[in-house]
């Protein structure tokens, strides 16, 4: 479906580039030609990453979303590193499970903050200047949680959910600027947050999943890459849900 160039000659700023579906996404939008500024909080992994891929083709540096002035400079750093971002992918979260009558006040906002905030505050960056640029694609990386709801996940849907309506908002406001806003809502992937899920968990989430097995990063890397190139250019303010049918928007 994609050729090698889908992608070639531009600049993606890419949250959370280390995680699970981070590198997979890198790993793709590299292939298909793109250059890739990685950031996340664990250096070690950006490292790791940057060794597989062409030295040309993957930057990286650490920020962390939780703190608001490297959030605030973090789009103008990516920016240092090459002539101008095309794409900015927000795809780094966090969860702070709790069901809804312990949830502590710090589990609530940390995961808000990171989760809804920063994505807020980066995409806010990247419009202001692609508006400049007249062009430009944002994609947001929700999930199915914040469509169903989850036990013990009041504070993740609450900013997943609040993803979305944010992105057809912004998508709304910069439509005429050509800058394109869109979402991804994966269902359960395999990747080091479901990790956490007892096997007894996992099967209990396969039994309801009418493709019958987790998603794989490559799943959600494929939509992203749908969403970031031309190949997706008569869409915005859409979400991709990419859940093996668990959930049918
Ligand atoms: P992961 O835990 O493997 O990766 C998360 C990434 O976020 C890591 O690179 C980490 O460094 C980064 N991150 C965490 N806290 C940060 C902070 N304070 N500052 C900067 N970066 C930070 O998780 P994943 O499964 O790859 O998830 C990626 C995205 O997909 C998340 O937004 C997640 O909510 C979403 N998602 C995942 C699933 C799933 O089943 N795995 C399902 C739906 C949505």
């Amino acid at each position: 479906m994609f050729t090698d160039s889908l992608l070639k000659g531009k600049n993606v700023l890419l949250t959370g580039a280390g995680g699970g579906i981070g590198k997979s996404i890198t790993e793709l939008l590299v292939k298909a030609g793109a250059k890739v500024i990685g950031t996340g909080t664990q250096e070690a992994k950006l490292e790791d990453l940057a060794k597989t891929l062409p030295q040309k083709q993957f930057l990286y540096f650490t920020a962390d979303l939780d703190n608001s002035e490297q959030v605030e400079n973090m789009y103008a750093r990516a920016e240092s590193l090459v002539e101008k971002i095309d794409i900015l992918i927000c795809n780094a979260g966090i969860t702070r499970d709790n069901l809804t009558l312990r949830m502590k006040e710090e589990e609530w906002s940390k995961v808000i903050n990171i989760n809804l905030t920063s994505v807020f505050k980066l995409n806010q960056a990247a419009c202001k200047k692609m508006m400049k640029h007249r062009s430009g694609v944002i994609v947001n990386i929700s999930s199915v949680i914040g469509f169903t709801g989850n036990l013990g996940q009041v504070n993740y849907s609450a900013a997943k959910a609040g993803m979305i309506g944010m992105s057809k908002s912004i998508a709304l406001e910069v439509a005429n600027f050509g800058i394109r806003v869109n979402c991804i809502a994966p269902g359960f992937i395999k990747t080091p947050m479901t990790e956490k899920l007892t096997e007894a968990q996992q099967s209990a989430i396969i039994s309801r999943v009418p493709l019958a097995r987790m998603g794989t990063p490559a799943d959600v890397a494929n939509a992203a890459l749908f969403l970031a190139s031309d190949a997706s250019s008569y869409m915005t303010g859409s979400t991709l849900h990419v859940n093996g049918g668990l959930y049918m928007a």
